[in-house]
């Protein structure tokens, strides 16, 4: 048995807070009845009906991909190149990425049918750590990976302080690797972080997603959540 705004929760239709709103509002009907009251539990035999329209409830899933570069994070592209999703043919819930990582950027991401739990993880308080390896045109300076530490102005605003290391430097190609660990999720982030100190980014891959890391998996690999896991993240 679940709250009926956390099932509505989960179906991904609104957040907890608008569920409630929802409920208040004389919009879900359980069973057929309406329900204005917080807090009344159902079961997955009762029907449940928002604004008219039947929600599907399925048991929440948890996977955890290594996204391949070339991919896109979403369930369906028009221009019919391959989406994360795609790695998940043979389940039947329909799932979707938490958060999304560049076409071409190569990582950790988190999918699930829970859309509670993805808004939980994207809201900007949740602070969630993600650690990013990135290979760079150039070798940058100490005072620009400061930069990038402190704090930079983008155009959609300045950045939250960030941990960088610099792993290596190579003379001869003009390229280095940096480690950069943020908890903001901004489109292309850390492309245009590096860009704004005058590096472009060759290659990145996101090594780790709060405490989840890549361990044991290749690239195209998935393997579901542990339950502890999922608990953790919450
Ligand atoms: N930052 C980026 O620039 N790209 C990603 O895919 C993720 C973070």
């Amino acid at each position: 048995m679940e709250r009926l705004q956390k099932v509505i929760a989960q179906a991904g239709i609104a957040s907890r807070r608008k569920s409630e709103e929802l409920i208040k509002e004389g919009r879900v009907k359980v069973n057929g009845k309406v329900v204005t009251e917080l807090g009344l539990k159902v079961s997955s035999s009762d029907r449940v009906e928002v604004n008219g329209i039947q929600i599907e409830k399925e048991e929440p899933v948890y996977f955890l991909l290594y996204k391949p570069r070339g991919v896109i994070s979403s369930v369906n592209d028009e221009k019919g190149r391959k989406v994360v999703t795609d790695f998940f043919q043979h389940f039947k819930e329909r799932i979707f990425p938490v958060g999304r990582l560049d076409y071409d950027t190569s990582g950790l991401l988190v999918l699930t049918n829970d859309g509670e739990f993805a808004n939980l993880l994207m809201h900007p308080k949740s602070e969630i750590d993600k650690v990013y390896v990135a290979k760079v045109k150039g070798i940058p300076s100490k005072e620009n990976l400061r930069k990038l530490e402190k704090g930079i102005r983008l155009e959609d605003g300045k950045t939250a302080p960030a941990r960088v290391k610099l792993l290596s430097a190579d003379n001869k190609k003009q390229s280095a690797i940096v480690e950069i660990t943020i908890h903001e999720g901004r489109n292309r982030q850390v492309r245009r972080m590096f860009e704004a100190i005058g590096h472009d980014v060759l290659k990145l891959k996101r090594e780790r997603y709060a405490f989840l890391t890549l361990n044991g998996l290749k690239t195209g690999d998935a393997r579901e959540l542990t339950p502890h896991e999922v608990k953790q993240l919450r």
